[in-house]
């Protein structure tokens, strides 16, 4: 048995942050809101680079430290294991790349498919959110489709 259960999957999820409280009247998206949701991606953005590099790190002490190749079988499906979860990681990285990206074009907030405000609540809870809970669900259930 491998000593490190390989990770869970990566979250699709932010981590933690303080949440927006919106004045009276605000308008949606307005400078302040843009920076609350950049500074949520910058820090995601971090914490899985950081990730990345752990995960980097420990596949080079591992594979060190297995030298009997008994050993190292064991330790080759843990590693494509964990190549995986980087992959996944890196794939977040430029989603959440793109995020910024859009909302330094004052783009961030609105549904891809349908154009309303996709909601500072729901982005709270997936900030590379690109459409509505409407379309989202719609999307989801085309998916299933083709899927079979
Ligand atoms: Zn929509």
């Amino acid at each position: 048995m491998p000593k490190n259960a390989a990770k869970e999957s990566v979250m699709d999820g932010s981590t933690s942050f303080t949440p927006y409280k919106e004045k009276k009247g605000e308008e949606y998206m307005n400078e302040q809101q843009r920076d609350h949701f950049k500074s949520i991606l910058m820090n995601w953005k971090r914490e899985l680079m950081e990730e990345v590099d752990r995960t980097m790190s420990h596949m080079k002490d591992e594979a060190a430290n297995f030298p009997d190749p008994a050993d190292r079988a064991s330790q080759e499906e843990e590693f494509s294991l964990e190549l995986r979860t980087r992959d996944r990681e890196r794939k977040l990285i430029k989603k959440i790349d793109k995020t910024i990206e859009l909302i330094e074009q004052d783009d961030y907030g609105y549904c891809e498919t349908c154009g309303v405000e996709i909601g500072i609540r729901r982005l709270e809870a997936r900030p590379t959110a690109t459409l509505c809970v409407d379309c989202k669900t719609l999307a989801e259930i085309k998916e299933k489709q083709i899927g079979g």
